[in-house]
């Protein structure tokens, strides 16, 4: 932990040039590669008899390139993850009553998926020290309705795949067989899970490449990864107009001009995540042993991106006490946190009514005690210097209060 010395001399040299949000606006990093690769493509769609064709070149080069960076076998690049997770839903067939397990600690485009598909969203808890989808909770909420397990890679961790797959093949559905484990990896592009990529394990996984993540195609943008190929044969067809399947359909298709560019930004992709992880771990050091901080964790058998880094407050500073450090981080500091993500019922009503009378204590606390601190690839270190010092400072301002 940086003493009192260290964070005096730090915070001396003032505040750090860039304002630092808790989920910076680009979260990857664009130069002239990017504006080259798409200025390319638009000079070849200005060709009348090329245009900007459909889902042609690159984007099935792409897709390729993505589902072997991934290590699954199909790749369908879409325009955005909200409508990826809207099809893995669609491709379950959810009849009314049928149930998906969600994690409540969560963005809302999981659970919203499960609403638009005509499921039942049933909430489960968390690992507090991991923010995953704890396995345990979820194999008490199956029940003879459960249709599949929808697990978030949260915050560019990657869930206990092994451990939800398992529960999955033991209560298969009594028509539809063993559960589905599909992935929402909005977070996690990049991350690992057993020396694998996120995108090879379970029925299918959903990547977001909007502008906030880990790498984007600009702006908004997605992938869908399966090794199954009729999951990915739905996908690609209802991507646009169920013309493969001759099924229903809508266009939720991926520029080429976006593709170009995302085969650019994937070969950046572990640069990216490395400088976020070198990061995370010097700020680990910096942090360690502030008594009323639980660091986030990273299990020995996975890789996490630190898309977010999370951190909780101790329990007895639940609320109150981890807002005033964010309005302190904020105001004295020009630190902006975030709080990623509450229970999603607490953050949308339409959400709450949809679950009534479900209850998760321990997402409500986890809820009232985390906070993500800024983090970014193009982060300096003196940049991270500052900002943990500034928040050893916080923590030792509200402890008076
Ligand atoms: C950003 C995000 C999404 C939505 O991604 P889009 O590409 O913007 O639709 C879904 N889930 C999680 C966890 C996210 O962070």
């Amino acid at each position: 932990m940086l003493n009192a010395e260290e964070r005096t001399e730090i915070l001396k040299h003032g505040r750090p040039d860039t304002t630092w949000e808790g989920e910076p606006k680009l979260g990857g990093i664009y130069d002239e590669d990017e504006i080259e690769a798409a200025v390319s493509i638009m000079r070849r769609a200005a060709d009348i008899r090329q245009g900007f064709g459909f889902s042609g070149y690159p984007i099935p080069e792409f897709e390729q390139a993505f589902a072997e960076y991934t290590g699954a076998a199909h790749g369908v690049a879409v325009n955005s993850a909200g409508p990826g997770l809207d099809m893995t839903m669609k491709y379950l067939n959810l009849e009314p009553g049928d149930e998906v397990i969600v994690q409540a600690i969560n963005f809302v485009a999981a659970p919203l998926a499960v609403m638009g598909a005509g499921g039942q969203v049933v909430w489960a808890e968390v690992d507090s020290k991991t923010l995953q989808l704890d396995p345990e909770d979820v194999e008490q909420r199956i029940t003879p309705r459960t249709r599949a397990i929808l697990p978030v890679h949260m915050n560019g961790l990657a869930a206990p795949m092994d451990e939800l797959l398992e529960i999955a093949r033991r209560h298969p559905h009594p028509v539809h067989g063993p559960l589905p484990v599909i992935g929402d990896a909005a977070r996690a592009t990049g991350a690992e899970y057993k020396g694998g990529k996120i995108g090879q394990h379970g029925s299918a996984t959903v990547f977001s490449l909007h502008t906030m993540k880990n790498i984007c195609t600009l702006g908004e943008g997605g992938m869908i990864t399966t090794n199954d190929k009729q999951f990915a044969d739905y996908c690609r067809s209802t991507r646009f107009y169920g013309f493969l399947t001759d099924s229903w359909g809508t266009s939720n298709v991926m520029t080429t001009v976006q593709a170009a560019v995302g085969l650019v930004q994937l070969k950046k992709l572990d640069a990216f995540v490395e400088a976020r992880r070198r990061l995370a771990l010097e700020r680990h050091k910096l942090l360690e042993g502030v008594e009323e901080l639980e660091l986030p964790l990273e299990p020995a058998d996975r890789k996490h991106t630190y898309y977010l880094y999370t951190v909780l407050v101790k329990k007895d500073w639940a609320g109150e006490k981890r807002d005033k450090i964010i309005e302190i981080m904020a105001d004295k500091f020009n630190i902006k946190c975030i709080i990623a993500n509450p229970p999603c019922y607490q953050a949308r009503k339409v959400l709450r009514e949809h679950t009534e009378g479900q209850t998760l204590p321990r997402s409500d606390e986890i809820g009232a005690r985390l906070l993500c601190v800024p983090i970014h690839p193009a982060m300096l270190d003196e940049d991270n210097a500052y900002i943990s010092a500034a928040l050893i400072e916080t923590v030792g301002m509200v402890k008076t209060l």
